[in-house]
């Protein structure tokens, strides 16, 4: 089938939305599918084509497109109204749920997204210590405001400047960049601003450029540098929370961070992001302390009702288990592939997270970027053509979900076995 009223509506959208796109990642060359419906592990565009889906609206969607139970919840709760502007007991109910699998966080503040989450608990964590500096971790992604958006390539202590037009100078130069698995220069970038390091903020595996995992014992170490120097220990774990175990990476490594971010997984789907973190520092934020944050959206009704059924689907359908499983089979199936056709590729990824590095497999960002992104572009094209949708990009982590069958498994390992060769 072709694609043709997908590149219509795409002309169209080019003249009203930026890019002809509501966020930039969508913007597939030389034009994006339209979706029309999503059901488990498929997706289905205006034309009619249906996909295998990777992509899982790019993290959040562990349980697939459309989960009975996520959707039985949200419809009950949309019959009582969506939007109070008051407290309700869902907040406090979902909080007590995440407070007891994250072992970092006694008290949460429910944002709306990601990006709040991590916007919020930076100005927490600086409220707290009276510190200015941030050190983030190159490549890492943090959502998509001003003291994250820091260009990538200069030293451990050179003070940030600004990757996006509109962001002044003044706003990221407290932001200092370090490279992943590099314990030697986070320590000299701190020791470097000793009295004004206020936090390190850092995906526990580099999510949003591969994955890249962490080396072992590098968490550890992280967490032994900012303890000794006072700095907190940020751990945003908006992709692995709820994905590596119910208790996140922190979980999963047995690394304990002061504060921890979370989203995608947690709304199954809908917007939601949390702040969360040690009492001392939590009681900082507004109306308890001096940090100020609110949002009308904050701990929205809807929202909460599809975290509390996404925790207890993810508890009674076991799903960690048989998605790991799922991603095992199909890392080790990708790896013989490559093996087979003589490739000097990479199979990275832990859990459902997974990725073919077209290259070296990289420990860091600079690493990563040295994969042939030619080669992998061209390959995203053969691989939607024979309806298997990966994120379009060599950087992007392939997220499994639960609703992918051992069928789904079988036609993706031959798609890319026709398509590497
Ligand atoms: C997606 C993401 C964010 C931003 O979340 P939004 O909901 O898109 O604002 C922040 N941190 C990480 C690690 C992410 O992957």
């Amino acid at each position: 089938m072709g694609t043709e009223k997908s590149r219509k509506l795409f002309e169209d959208a080019k003249k009203i939305l930026p890019g002809g796109v509501s966020s930039p990642v969508r913007a597939i060359k030389p034009y994006p599918f339209y979706t029309k419906k999503a059901d488990g592990s498929k997706i289905t565009d205006i034309d009619g084509n249906e996909y295998i889906d990777y992509v899982m609206g790019y993290g959040p969607l562990l349980l697939g497109h459309n989960h009975p139970s996520i959707k039985e919840a949200v419809t009950r709760q949309l019959d009582d109204g969506w939007l109070y502007g008051t407290p309700t007991g869902l907040e406090v109910a979902l909080a007590k749920e995440i407070i007891e699998l994250y072992a970092s966080i006694d008290m949460v503040r429910f944002v709306s997204t990601g990006t709040e989450a991590t916007m919020g608990a930076l100005r927490a964590a600086r409220g707290f210590t009276g510190k200015n500096k941030i050190i983030k971790i190159e490549g890492g992604f943090h959502g998509a405001h001003e003291a994250v958006l820091v260009k990538a390539g200069s030293g451990a202590t050179t003070l940030g400047t600004p990757d996006s037009a509109g962001v002044p100078k003044d706003f990221t130069k407290n932001t200092l960049q370090v490279p992943y698995n590099d314990i030697e220069a986070m320590t000299e970038a701190i020791k470097a601003y000793k009295d004004d390091v206020a936090v390190v903020i850092m995906e526990p595996v580099l999510g949003n450029i591969g994955p890249i995992l962490p080396e072992k014992g590098y968490l550890e170490e992280v967490r032994a540098v900012t303890k000794e120097n006072d700095v907190v220990l940020i751990f945003d774990e908006v992709i692995t929370g709820f994905r590596l175990a119910m208790g996140g990476a922190q979980e999963y490594y047995g690394v304990t961070p002061d504060m921890t971010t979370l989203g995608k997984i947690l709304g199954g789907g809908f917007h939601i992001g949390v702040i969360g973190g040690n009492r001392e520092i939590m009681e900082k934020i507004s109306p308890a302390g001096p940090v100020y944050q609110a949002g009308t959206f904050n701990g929205s009704p809807v929202s909460m009702t599809a975290g509390l059924a996404v925790i207890s689907t993810l508890r009674k359908e076991k799903v960690h288990d048989r998605v790991n499983k799922a991603g095992d089979l199909l890392r080790s199936g990708l790896s013989d592939i490559i093996a087979d056709l003589g490739l000097d590729y990479n199979v990275s990824g832990v859990g459902s997270m997974f990725k073919v590095f077209f290259g070296d497999m990289p420990y860091n960002y600079q690493e990563a970027l040295k994969c042939d992104t030619n080669k992998f572009n061209e390959f995203f094209k053969k691989m939607l053509t024979d309806s298997i949708f990966l994120p379009p990009s060599q950087f992007e982590t392939n997220f499994l979900s639960v609703a992918h069958s051992k069928d789904d498994i079988e036609k993706t390992i031959e798609a890319y076995k026709r398509n590497l060769k």
